[in-house]
């Protein structure tokens, strides 16, 4: 039987390849629609791990901690990502609110929880309970992870609200940023190598 761990498909025009090893800075791209099939990504598992648990505690400080305070003639409000959700649930569209929880605080949540879980045990050469259902989600969850956009969303905010009020980004801004760009690191398109490391 043909050993179908060894071909990569093309996400956007089904061509099937061969996996390669790619060096530094190299990437495989399909030649018959340009799309980028592999990336070189030099993580090892203890890294990988490393940066999920990083990013588990960056989680914490970008929701539990303000993502901006405003102040007026002496008043100042601040408020968190889970103060955001509240506000907009309160509003006339609730369901926008689900959608930015999911989004912006549950998705990001699970993907680092599942990682961390398919990663220790990874670290022992074995996979985790649940692996295949574990690798399923983290490419379901992907889509739905948004913080850059929420992360956009807030810039915007901030910058726009700087002309009429004091505004004061807080460490919930910066840990957003940081939680953005280490999801990108550990939980992109590449984690699917630990189908070949843990056959
Ligand atoms: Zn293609």
């Amino acid at each position: 039987m043909l050993d179908t761990g060894q071909l990569i498909i093309c996400e956007h025009c089904d061509s099937v390849y061969h996996k390669v090893t790619l060096g530094k800075h190299q990437k495989a791209v399909c030649v018959r629609c340009g799309a980028v099939l592999q990336r070189y990504n030099g993580l090892t598992l203890q890294q990988r791990l490393a940066l999920s648990i990083t990013a588990g505690v960056v989680w914490i400080l970008a929701n539990f901690y303000p993502v901006m305070s405003i102040s007026l003639q002496g008043f100042s409000n601040s408020a968190t990502l889970w103060d955001s959700v509240r506000a907009l649930a309160s509003g006339p569209i609730t369901f926008i609110a689900l959608v930015a929880a999911i989004s912006i605080i549950i998705a990001p949540m699970f993907q680092l929880l599942i990682l961390i879980w398919v990663l220790l045990f990874a670290l022992a050469g074995q996979r985790s309970p649940g692996f295949r259902f574990c690798m399923r989600w983290l490419e379901t969850l992907r889509p739905w992870s948004m913080l850059e956009v929420c992360l956009l969303g807030a810039l915007v905010a901030v910058f726009k609200l700087a002309g009429m009020l004091d505004v004061l980004p807080g460490i919930g801004l910066l840990a957003l940023g940081a939680l953005s760009l280490l999801i990108i690191r550990v939980a992109g398109r590449d984690v699917r190598e630990l189908w070949d490391t843990l056959p």
